[in-house]
């Protein structure tokens, strides 16, 4: 383990691998910082080659002790070539199917590292604001090393998410209002009770951690190759933000040359970040009123606009793009993944799939390009909803 600390997103500030929230200097958001030189280049190389666990990347996770890592063998999911859409499109497509991951969604991956991080700075209750996935996975980490874990979930939160939460165990505190809400009463209450807080954010941290671990096996699984386009559904962003700095850092340690350019995905009825980054200055704007079905990334970034900025910054660093999607055109990709490909995924998922039909017409990718949709959460994530559909398409 090879984390020196924690530095601010946006200013100079320096501290200690604790579990700080914000930057005491200027508020931004805070990221781990490695010492590179000290990390086992031949251990990394070997982790990538394999792609099989996010923990076979230890030497570039912030855990020191093994005793505290609690895993349920997350990550390893397999990279899957698209034939009908990729046809369709005249795209190399490919999909890493997070749908594989324990709980159905690639939440794991930044679950089990800020749970092990928690257990090692010796906290026993662990709390989460979520619009679903994140709740139902942190439920079933708390379940496997026996924490107390309480999850903020907004009222409409879909079935299918509820039922895993309330199935492992976790206390479930139902808030009114969009995902925001659940944000903010989640950090109120964790400051009160020293909980430690995973929310899905950038507020916690070490879980972006997690999510970089899906860049380095994208990688390796294609034989050590970056591909020209990743494209990430946001929420308020980690996902996107990880999986560029594990680019990042495998260029650090000499094992690659090329950045992709990251793709940034959300829906017209929630797209804070992408409004932001069309409009050219990054400075993102709470969204006032969420309306979508691709519930799992409708995050209105009310109170923490600075976390969309810092994505929209990353998407901008990596000669990227954004784009926002309607509800018919994301419900049509969880219909063509569906039939065509054999992939059921919930609609936030599907939106990395239709965006890249997306950004082709606008002449952002291009024909031949090589590119990976995060397929980020499983179908039956949305069975109650998505079933209706289906019934009123009959
Ligand atoms: C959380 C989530 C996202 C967005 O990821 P962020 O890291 O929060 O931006 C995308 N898709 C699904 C299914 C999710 O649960
Ligand atoms: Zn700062």
């Amino acid at each position: 383990m090879h984390a020196t600390g924690l530095r601010c997103a946006e200013c100079a500030w320096r501290g200690p691998l604790e579990l700080t929230y914000i930057c005491p200097k200027c508020g931004g958001s805070l990221e781990v910082t490695y010492d590179y030189t000290a990390v086992d280049v031949a251990s990394v190389t070997a982790a990538v080659k394999a792609h099989r666990s996010v923990w076979s990347f230890k030497e570039l996770l912030p855990v020191r002790a093994e005793e505290y890592i609690v895993t349920m063998d997350e990550g390893g999911t397999p990279l899957r070539q698209s034939r009908a859409i990729a046809n369709e499109l005249g795209v190399s497509l490919f999909y890493k199917d997070e749908t594989r991951n324990p709980t159905l969604s690639f939440k794991d991956r930044p679950n089990t590292v800020g749970i092990s991080v928690a257990r090692e700075m010796g906290y026993d209750t662990i709390a989460i604001a979520s619009t679903g996935n994140g709740a139902a996975s942190l439920s079933a980490y708390a379940a496997h090393c026996d924490m107390a874990c309480n999850v903020f979930i907004p009222v409409n939160t879909p079935s299918g998410k509820l039922v895993q939460t309330l199935y492992h165990g976790a206390n479930v505190i139902r808030v009114p209002g969009n995902y925001s809400a659940s944000f903010r009463v989640a950090h109120e209450r964790c400051g009160k009770e020293d909980w430690a807080n995973l929310t899905s954010t950038y507020i916690n941290p070490y879980t972006m951690e997690g999510d970089k671990t899906i860049g380095y096996e994208i990688f390796g699984a294609l034989e050590e190759n970056t591909p020209d386009w990743i494209v990430v559904p946001l929420g308020a962003g980690p996902m996107l933000s990880g999986i560029y700095k594990s680019f990042e850092e495998l260029r650090t340690l000499g094992l690659c040359d090329k950045l992709p350019r990251m793709l940034g995905v959300q829906a017209e009825g929630c797209a804070p970040i992408i409004d932001a980054f069309l409009r050219g200055d990054d400075a993102v704007r709470p969204w006032l009123y969420t309306e979508t079905v691709a519930d799992a990334i409708a995050d209105p970034l009310t109170g923490y606009e600075r976390d969309g900025s810092r994505t929209a910054r990353a998407i901008r660093r990596s000669g990227g793009y954004g784009v926002k999607l309607s509800d018919k055109k994301i419900l049509n990709y969880v219909n063509k993944l569906a039939r065509q490909e054999g992939i059921f995924t919930e609609p936030a998922s599907a939106a990395s799939v239709a965006a890249v039909a997306d950004a082709m017409e606008q002449g952002v990718i291009r024909r031949g390009e090589s590119v990976v949709s995060i397929i980020t959460a499983h179908g039956l994530k949305a069975a109650e909803e998505l079933l209706k559909l289906s019934e009123a398409q009959a």
